[in-house]
């Protein structure tokens, strides 16, 4: 199969809503990552996503939609706090799971008695979702595992004669996946962190609890017990840039060794090769992944040295940092 990319506009909008309506998939920006999108309603289409990615197949999908469409049709319940955050938030990066009608075909929740709704602020998405009409289940446009796509290229890469059509919007902006939280409970629990931070969801309703298993405890959001965003290289976590040295001194190919953290650290490194994340918590979550699939092409070592910044959105980052550099 050939794959093309198009620039987002009235022809190649057309050309993504008759492949939808043939229930075969698009590739579509959002200000997160790009997404592997089919016809919610469709059967055979949401099941294509799982092949096309290798993704596992009780690892649910999220329903994306245009910000005027009716979500009553998809889910039967959505609490006042809901409401209140669908105000402040939407569109943006805030996935919020509903109760579902059972109206989209089960294998977007993968049997699950709610659904995943996303509305996605990107001009290119909302363009795209209005111009289907339908909700697009997607999940990240990359080979399961492999690092999420933040540009057109990384998803061309991992999916290129696996996909008909991927529309290019463009770098996403926020970098990491959207927050996932769980809407069905008197108080909202994030399933997975993200670009609306915890922070920013509690100085909006009061509070919002993490969820946060222990071993051997049922993952509530699927998708959080799998290997994620990893680079097609060896990795390693170190805590500072004095760690992270130590073991660098113990190695000998250092020519393909690369050092991946934020510019502070950068500095103390000079002379020694570099993936520099940048130095805001805004830079660092926009530049994760394109710096992981940066480093997986020239180094054979990435040696990741955890950013010193905690709170808000860098809760995400640091959870996304671990798992792709972690064991
Ligand atoms: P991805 O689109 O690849 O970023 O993954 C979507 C994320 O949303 C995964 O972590 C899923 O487990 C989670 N998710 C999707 N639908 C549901 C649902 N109905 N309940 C809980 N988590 C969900
Ligand atoms: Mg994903």
């Amino acid at each position: 199969m050939q794959t093309e990319i198009l620039g987002i506009n009235e022809k190649s909008l057309n050309l993504a809503k008759n492949i939808i309506l043939s229930g075969r998939t698009v590739v579509f920006p959002t200000e997160t990552v790009y997404g592997l999108g089919a016809n919610a309603y469709d059967e055979f289409a949401v099941e294509s996503i799982f092949n096309i990615k290798g993704r596992p197949n009780d690892n649910p999908l999220i329903a994306h939609v245009h910000k005027d469409y009716d979500i009553s049709e998809l889910v039967s319940y959505v609490p006042e706090y809901a409401k209140k955050l669908a105000k402040a938030f939407l569109p943006g990066p805030l996935t919020m799971v509903y109760k579902s009608r059972g109206t989209v075909c089960p294998a977007v929740s993968c049997g699950l008695d709610t659904l995943a709704i996303r509305i996605p602020s990107h001009n290119g998405a909302q363009s795209f979702l209005r111009k289907v009409g339908v909700p697009i289940a997607a999940p990240s446009a990359n080979i399961s595992k492999h690092v999420s796509p933040t540009s057109a290229e990384h998803v061309y890469n991992d999916l290129k004669g696996r996909v008909e059509l991927i529309l290019d919007g463009g770098s996403c902006s926020g970098g990491i996946e959207s927050t996932v939280l769980d809407c069905t409970g008197d108080v909202p629990i994030i399933l997975r962190s993200g670009l609306i931070s915890r922070e920013m969801i509690e100085d909006k309703i009061g509070v919002c609890r993490v969820h946060s298993p222990k071993a051997g405890e049922r993952v509530l959001s699927p998708g959080m017990k799998y290997r994620h965003y990893t680079p097609d290289c060896a990795t390693m976590l170190c805590a500072d840039v004095e760690e992270a040295l130590k073991a660098y001194e113990e190695l000998t190919d250092k020519e393909y060794v690369y050092f991946m953290c934020e510019d502070g650290a950068a500095r103390k490194l000079c002379g020694k090769n570099i993936l520099n994340l940048g130095k805001t918590d805004i830079e660092i979550a926009a530049n994760l992944y394109a710096k992981l699939r940066e480093g997986e092409k020239k180094a054979r070592l990435i040696i990741g040295i955890l950013p010193e910044m905690r709170d808000g959105i860098m809760a995400g980052v640091i959870n996304r940092f671990i798992k792709a550099c972690g064991n």
